[in-house]
């Protein structure tokens, strides 16, 4: 699906902001932060609009949010393939690149009773495959 096809299923109106967002998270095979999505944003579009698109794509389950151990948040599209609520995500410490990570995610603890779980959010770091090869 492109931009307006997913706005479309998702009975959102199709705005050129909310298109260029969802368009710049579809190109990147990673994920985004606002200030990386944000750097080719055309002038057209205040930051208000811009951070209200953003809103929107998330509540409507578009986009999700990561959120990295310095607290820094990212964006990435929420693909058929990837169950929105439990995959984990590798951060790359090198490189500082995102990428869902599209394995069904296992309960990496066991419970003990009395907790109940609403979400897991598992976040992986190390070194991608790219910056691997590059410091061969
Ligand atoms: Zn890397
Ligand atoms: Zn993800």
């Amino acid at each position: 699906m492109n931009a307006e096809q997913i706005l479309k299923h998702h009975n959102l109106k199709n705005t050129g902001c909310r298109k260029f967002i969802i368009n710049e998270l579809l190109t990147n095979e990673s994920a985004l932060s606002e200030n990386e999505i944000k750097k080719t944003l055309p002038d057209l579009f205040d930051r208000v609009t811009f951070y209200r698109s953003l809103k929107t794509l998330e509540e409507n389950n578009i986009i999700h949010r990561i959120v990295l151990h310095d607290s820094t948040v990212k964006y990435a599209i929420n693909k058929e393939a990837v169950p929105v609520a439990d995959h984990a995500h590798f951060h790359c410490k090198k490189c500082d690149s995102v990428t869902c990570l599209e394995t069904q995610m296992q309960m990496p603890v066991s419970l003990p009773a009395g907790f109940s779980v609403d979400s897991v959010e598992v976040l992986l770091e190390g070194t991608c495959p790219e910056c691997i090869t590059k410091n061969v």
